[in-house]
């Protein structure tokens, strides 16, 4: 019966069980990662981050019946010897630790390059030293703009695949000049990606690299004033979260023209769990995750939004639940945007048979459901300490 039990992967093979260091098993896709690998599989985490609130149920203690299977080392990789030991301990090493929210890109620039490139410098070089397998997470921001961006706006062209859908191995990389630092992101993550793919070819090192298109959910980034900093500027799904909890309009940056693909958490897990567990399937390759059919603008991505929360929480939307703001305000000098995001599916359903299912209305409806249940008490509480003081 125990080896009826026994998982498969892709090939029709028993799945071994791995011991994975998991750099940034704190955040939002460490988190869910770290509860699917429990819950469904045998293998064993060593999570790494500097904090373990989003992982707190999972390892603060562990539950007993996680014994021995997750535990947390809370360091961060910048200055810490202990990082080396922990990837040599390790079959696979998942690096998910970065600075990710736009807000930081064009403010911080200097923290975000070094995040997004030096800091991940050692995960490399020690996976690549030991021989040890890396499954590193860039991000769809590489491709930057779209070749159909440059075109005149009513320009046909524009309705053509080949000026919009973004493809791993063949579209390239569009940022913006270095006065536009937002694109600080992006560079330092392309460079890394260029580092990763460079050590696969020269030296063996065996790699993935992940490229996820807005993936959402609960648990994404903090509420300003509630588990982060009331200044802080989270990613989208957050600010729109906020706005809508504390009642004031959702603000609309540069009209809200930009276009996004959505994918829920929780269908772009299943394509890392395929990626852990199909090595020989997934090495050498770099991957989009995304949802092709979940495109929306940032406009209606907002109407969306204020409908289903409407819903969820039984409160009228406000008369006026959008206003528009220029991006410099809301950002800041240096800010700038990618248009559209449409993945290419093509080398990830090849290789790993893997597609989204789940419809951007429906993750709307259990996101902002969570969002409601999680945090509407806590915001009241803060407005109106906030309104005493
Ligand atoms: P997140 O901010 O929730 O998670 C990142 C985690 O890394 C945090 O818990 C943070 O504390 C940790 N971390 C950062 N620097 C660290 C350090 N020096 N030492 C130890 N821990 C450190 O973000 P996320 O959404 O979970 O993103 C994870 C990865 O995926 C990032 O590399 C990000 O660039 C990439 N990504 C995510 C998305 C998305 O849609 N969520 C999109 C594109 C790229
Ligand atoms: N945005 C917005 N209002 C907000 C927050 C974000 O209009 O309160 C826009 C932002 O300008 C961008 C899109 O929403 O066009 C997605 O932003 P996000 O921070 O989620 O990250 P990105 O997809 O750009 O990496």
């Amino acid at each position: 019966p125990a080896a009826a039990a026994a998982r498969l992967d892709l090939d029709g093979n028993p799945i071994a069980p791995l011991t994975i260091c998991m750099i940034g098993a704190g955040g939002f896709i460490g988190s869910h990662l770290c509860e699917k690998l429990m819950a469904e599989t045998h293998h064993v985490v060593h999570a790494v981050d500097v904090y373990c609130d989003k992982i707190r149920h999972l390892v603060d203690p562990a539950p007993p019946h996680l014994a021995g299977r997750i535990s947390f080392h809370r360091l961060n990789i910048k200055n810490d010897s202990r990082l080396e030991g922990l990837i040599k301990m390790a079959d696979l090493t998942i690096n998910l630790a970065a600075i990710c929210t736009p807000a930081d890109y064009n403010t911080r620039p200097l923290d975000t390059i070094y995040s997004n490139f030096i800091d991940a410098l050692p995960v490399v070089k020690y996976c690549s030293e030991n021989s040890k397998r890396l499954i590193h997470f860039s991000t769809c921001e590489v491709y930057g703009k779209t070749i159909g961006s440059f075109l005149p706006k009513d320009h046909p062209l524009r309705k053509e695949p080949e000026f919009y859908v973004l493809k791993e191995d063949e579209s390239p990389c569009i940022f913006g000049p270095i006065v536009k630092q937002r694109w600080s992101y992006a560079c330092a993550k392309q460079l890394i990606e260029r580092l990763i793919f460079a050590e696969g070819a020269e030296n063996g090192l065996e790699f993935t690299i992940v490229r996820p298109f807005n993936w959402i959910g609960p648990r994404m980034d903090f509420i300003p004033g509630v588990d982060g900093p009331s200044e802080g500027v989270p990613r989208v799904l957050a600010c729109f979260s906020n706005n809508l909890l504390r009642r004031e309009p959702l603000k609309l940056v540069d009209g809200g023209q930009s276009q996004r693909t959505f994918v829920y958490i929780k269908d772009a897990i299943e394509a890392v769990v395929l990626m852990i567990e199909n090595p020989a399937r997934a090495n050498d390759h770099i991957f989009n995750v995304g949802n092709p059919d979940n495109e929306v603008t940032v406009r209606e991505l907002a109407q969306m939004m204020t409908e289903v929360y409407a819903n969820v929480s039984g409160e009228a939307p406000l008369d006026e639940p959008m206003i528009d703001v220029s991006s410099s305000q809301f950002y800041g000098e240096g800010y700038d945007d990618s248009d559209k995001r449409i993945p290419d599916m093509t080398i990830i359903n090849k290789q790993l048979g893997w597609n989204p299912k789940t419809p951007l209305k429906d993750l709307l409806e259990t996101t902002l459901t969570y969002q409601h249940k999680t945090y509407k008490e806590a915001v009241k509480r803060q407005m109106s300490q906030a309104s005493a003081t």
